[in-house]
């Protein structure tokens, strides 16, 4: 189909990363620490996937564009709590001296990750960036993260014209800073799968858009103990009869890994194959459209770094899984409460 293009000219894959986004220090014992990407880029090396990879080198986000999501005035506190040489923006969110100018590249590489998709030089992009960003709120910093990485981006690509943008939040938390950044907004569908009830409390089913938005947040909470049949079972008879009805123009992916099996904060069974299988599932939904994911979650080094590395071997196009994910039998709970999500957003799509 197009012509004489190479397969690796035809699935050109970039990899935001920079070595100053380890110099956000949460401290000795944190879960988000710089060992996470030290080990993400460690394993794509040694899987010979690193030399695969267009590398694009962030440069940090303008205080406009950072204030496309927050307040001028959170954003001051956090320079100055970072200038005072650190401190707590919440309980679980440690910032050091370096963390604001960190906070800036790593939203900034979403941004640049996004231009290079958008300008046609790049099909997809994987950010491996941090601090991660799907909990920051309009006016507050919680759960690890400080910028919304992911809502930044797609307020950048609706002013670079684009009306429909899907994000897709498989982190295990409920991103509850990108819903209520989008709540009201017809052009971002908002998407999230994640253990509930769990951390920050929200996304709820019924939790589904106000006003123009009404019919744009779909939010699949699970039980503990959702694994690989659940999660496939909810990306086809969820996601991807409305993103198929929405046709995305984008597609954004908050991709936290801390569903995974082995990751010690939370309660859910996903394997790494799973999660280059819901890639997989997402990349025939963009048909096309860019894609771009942002390293949100995930606290088991192991689990982290071999599910990035099948989210690669998907977008490089050389994912194969003879696992059986996809005939294995979603649990019944998960099953009534898939029913009961078409029927709530039955109003808005054509469940
Ligand atoms: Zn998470």
């Amino acid at each position: 189909m197009s012509g004489g293009l190479s397969d690796a000219d035809k699935r050109r894959t970039g990899l935001v990363y920079h070595p100053d986004f380890l110099k956000h220090d949460t401290g000795a014992h944190h879960p988000e620490r710089a060992a996470r990407l030290i080990a993400i880029i460690e394993k794509l090396e040694s899987s010979g996937v690193l030399e695969r990879l267009i590398k694009i080198s962030p440069e940090p986000a303008s205080l406009e564009q950072v204030e496309y999501v927050h307040e001028r005035s959170y954003i001051e506190s956090v320079r100055n709590v970072c200038e005072r040489g650190g401190g707590m923006l919440d309980p679980d969110t440690p910032v050091s001296a370096a963390s604001y100018e960190v906070a800036l590249l790593a939203a900034g590489g979403v941004l640049k990750a996004v231009d290079e998709v958008f300008n046609g030089n790049l099909e997809s992009v994987f950010a491996a960036v941090r601090p991660p960003g799907h909990h920051a709120e309009r006016n507050k910093g919680m759960g690890f993260c400080l910028f919304n990485n992911v809502a930044l981006a797609a307020e950048h690509l609706k002013r670079r014209g684009l009306k429909r943008i899907l994000i897709v939040d498989w982190d295990v938390h409920h991103g509850n800073g990108t819903q209520s950044a989008f709540y009201d907004d017809a052009s971002v569908l908002y998407f999230s799968t994640h253990q509930y009830p769990y951390y920050p409390g929200t996304g709820w089913f019924d939790e589904t858009g106000s006003g123009d938005g009404r019919g744009f947040t779909v939010n699949v909470p699970l039980p503990a103990g959702c694994g690989d049949a659940e999660y496939v079972y909810v990306f086809q008879e969820v996601l991807k009869p409305i993103a198929v009805e929405f046709r995305p123009e984008f597609v954004l992916i908050s991709a936290g890994f801390d569903p995974h099996e082995t990751d010690p904060l939370a309660g859910m069974r996903v394997s790494s194959e799973t999660f280059g299988v819901l890639t997989e599932i997402i990349k025939e939904i963009a048909s096309g459209s860019g894609m771009v994911l942002a390293l949100e979650g995930g606290y088991s080094l192991s689990g982290l770094t071999e599910s990035v590395w099948c989210v690669l071997a998907s977008l490089l196009g050389d994912f194969e899984c003879d696992c059986g994910i996809s005939k294995m039998e979603a649990k019944a709970a998960v099953k009534n409460r898939v029913a009961e999500i078409k029927r709530i957003q039955g109003e808005y799509w054509g469940l």
